[in-house]
């Protein structure tokens, strides 16, 4: 699979990054605060945990869906928690097949 990039939206509208593992079709849980971040570390991302139990609810997109799913995910650890593919039980329920307003990527 090719260069693929994801991104998250907090509740009060922040807009992180994460990278896709291309061969599964999963998100690397790893986030970085700004899309050229994510470009410079491309392929260095780590299987990281949150380990602070304050992940919060967020919106997740990736480039070349036209959709969005739910998920959730820590500023303090920076990972992505859950929602890390969108086909995958108790996140395909909350597929929206629609490009959001706030996707980097339109
Ligand atoms: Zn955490």
């Amino acid at each position: 699979m090719a260069h693929w990039t994801g991104a998250i939206k907090f509740s009060d509208d922040e807009v992180w990054y994460f990278q896709m593992n291309g061969v599964t079709d999963t998100a690397i849980p790893q986030l970085y605060k700004s899309f050229e971040e994510c470009e410079i570390n491309w392929r260095q991302g780590k299987w990281i945990e949150c380990t602070c139990n304050r992940a919060e609810p967020v919106a997740i997109t990736v480039a070349p869906l036209k959709g969005w799913w739910e998920g959730t995910a820590c500023r303090f650890c920076k990972a992505l928690v859950t929602g890390l593919s969108n086909e995958s039980p108790g996140t395909i329920d909350t597929y929206h097949n629609e490009l959001p307003s706030w996707s980097p990527f339109q």
